[in-house]
């Protein structure tokens, strides 16, 4: 039974809401139900280009482009406060949408974009856009050798294209460093979490955010394609599939258009031979499973030293059996069901895949019983797959994890770095000076020891087939300017 609105007619567009020209409409299933519970406007062609144009205005206006870095932090913090006040609304419209663990949800979707726009807005406050430098080499007709101004200025209108997996999250890692910046943006949610764009759109209304700095364009790949290449757009910003992202980069290349890309993993565990069995069991959930392995950082491959393999295996087995799948409204769901029917079946058929190539089931590969017309699937952990299989390499997005014998450190070391992915990764051991050695040679993006927990204030990003460029920490918020050079007469 829900408890919102889950049918909007309009969308927001030039901080109002709009009819829609697209004439076509997105259903809102709920994942653990799969009934359809509400729909909502797809975005036109024309309703882009009106949010497009409206973002540049906003861009050009005094209201927004010329409000300075204190400015632009007071209206952030009010958007902060306006997305608190809706926080529990928040994690209940996501957790209905994408079957997310209402837990998780309030810990995650509820929280952390109100954190990211506070951090944001602290950075906008506090940074200098304007630094003057001594000429290295001087001008022959100054006395003082010259100097050179170097100002940032905002990027322009982003296009942020956020999946479904943490819709509130994965859009707020795109908006709080682009408002800090003094961009504006036109937001593409996932169709299956449209509705959080409207728990989004209201707080920026409440805000007073100024007209058209947000825009909020409902569709699928289709408008998010039509968003990518639009001529008024000057950056893109997108979180998805790795497939997706190659394909708007290659738009992007075309059109010198920048693009941060955030993209699929297939990170990999790495536990050594002094490490602490129960600290590893304590955070399987967290570094491998996270709602139901629909997050892009879990580390699926499990390495476990082949002194300890047999202790290791039956712990994660006996863990992975006792946790709790079910309604992802129910605060005690440690694992809801998958996003989608499409999701379900693509992970059953990965599963089915992984037998052929013969694995060994360890537990689960099935639907849980009760699940009635819920997209839930069992945990599942398979031994004995070649490295090279595809169960082994593909990122598979669901709650299936593989696990791997490995004879010494470096063994293990080679096989997490055999990957076309370098997102995350952990490394599990009592003696953090090794786990650090061990981290520093794996080849990903991030990585953590004993546990893996994302800061606002440090970078995150993919390398290889995980994505170009960073996103938060001050780096994340360098993305969203660019810089302009006046060489000084004196
Ligand atoms: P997806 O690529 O199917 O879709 C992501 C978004 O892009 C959606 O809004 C979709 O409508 C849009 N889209 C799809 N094709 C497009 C195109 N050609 N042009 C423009 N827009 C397009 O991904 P998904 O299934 O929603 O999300 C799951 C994927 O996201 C996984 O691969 C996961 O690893 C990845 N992910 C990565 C990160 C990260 O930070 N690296 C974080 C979360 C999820």
């Amino acid at each position: 039974m829900i408890d919102f609105t889950a049918t909007r007619d309009l969308l927001f567009i030039d901080g109002t809401w709009m009819s829609s020209a697209g004439g076509s409409t997105i259903d809102i299933v709920s994942p653990g139900t799969g009934e359809t519970i509400g729909r909502v406007p797809s975005a036109g062609p024309s309703d882009v280009n009106i949010a497009v144009d409206a973002a540049r205005t906003a861009l050009e206006s005094t209201a927004w482009g010329g409000l300075d870095g204190g400015g632009r932090a007071a209206v952030m913090r009010r958007f902060a406060d306006a997305l608190e006040a809706r926080a529990d609304l928040r994690a209940r419209t996501v957790s209905t949408t994408n079957g997310m663990p209402i837990s998780i949800a309030r810990g995650s979707e509820a929280t952390a974009p109100v954190e990211l726009l506070r951090y944001y807005a602290d950075l906008a406050e506090a940074g200098e856009t304007e630094e003057k430098r001594p000429r290295v080499r001087p001008l022959p007709t100054s006395a003082t050798g010259g100097s050179i101004l170097i100002q940032k200025e905002p990027v322009g209108v982003i296009a942020a294209i956020a999946p479904w997996n943490y819709p509130a999250v994965l859009s707020m890692f795109k908006i709080a460093p682009a408002l800090a910046a003094g961009c504006t943006i036109v937001l593409k949610p996932s169709p299956e979490t449209s509705l959080d764009g409207y728990v989004l759109a209201d707080a920026a209304i409440e805000a007073s955010l100024p007209p058209g700095v947000l825009n909020i364009v409902n569709g699928g790949a289709d408008v998010g394609s039509r968003l990518v290449s639009h001529p008024g757009v000057d950056k893109v910003a997108f979180t998805g599939s790795t497939g997706a992202g190659q394909s708007i980069g290659e738009v992007c290349g075309r059109l010198l258009r920048p693009a941060t890309l955030e993209l699929g993993g297939k990170s990999a565990a790495i536990v050594l031979d002094d490490a602490d069995v129960d600290a590893v069991i304590a955070g399987l959930l967290s570094t491998s499973l996270l709602n139901s392995g629909q997050t892009c950082y879990m580390s699926t491959r499990i390495l476990l030293p082949d002194s300890r393999y047999e202790e290791f295996r039956d712990r994660i087995v006996e863990a992975v059996e006792a946790m709790r799948v079910g309604d992802p409204l129910d605060p005690s769901t440690q694992l809801g069901p998958l996003v989608s029917e499409r999701q379900r079946e693509r992970v059953r058929s990965l599963v089915a895949l992984g037998l052929r190539e013969g694995a060994t089931l360890l537990t689960g590969g099935g639907v849980p019983d009760g699940a009635g017309d819920g997209f839930f699937v069992e945990p599942t952990v398979f031994e004995g797959l070649e490295t090279d299989s595809t169960l082994a390499r593909e990122e598979i997005f669901g709650p299936v994890l593989t696990l791997f014998r490995c004879d010494t450190t470096d063994h293990a070391i080679r096989i997490a770095n055999d990957s076309k992915y370098g997102l995350g990764g952990v490394v599990w051991t009592t003696d953090i000076d090794r786990g650090i050695e061990v981290a520093s040679r794996v080849q990903s993006g991030s990585v953590g020891i004993n546990g893996y927990s994302l800061d606002w204030g440090s970078p995150f990003g993919g390398i290889k087939n995980s994505g170009l460029g960073k996103e938060l920490g001050p780096e994340g918020l360098e993305a969203y300017y660019r810089s302009k050079t006046i060489f000084l007469p004196l």
